[in-house]
């Protein structure tokens, strides 16, 4: 019997951003989207300090 090819999705690869000024908080699976719009983030308020979270799964 054949095994059909399932399309792996991981979870392992996530990441949120947390704004300590605001409640900005999104989930992001690719670092690039993240980091870009903590950049954006930071740029609109240039007062507010975004952090990227690492939510990889032990
Ligand atoms: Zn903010």
């Amino acid at each position: 019997m054949k095994l059909k090819p399932t399309r792996v999705v991981t979870h392992n690869m996530a990441y949120r951003l947390q704004c300590d000024s605001c409640d900005l908080e999104s989930e992001y699976t690719d670092w690039a989207d993240a980091n870009g719009d903590a950049s954006d983030h930071e740029a609109e308020y240039a007062d507010h300090w975004v952090s990227i979270v690492d939510l990889q799964e032990a």
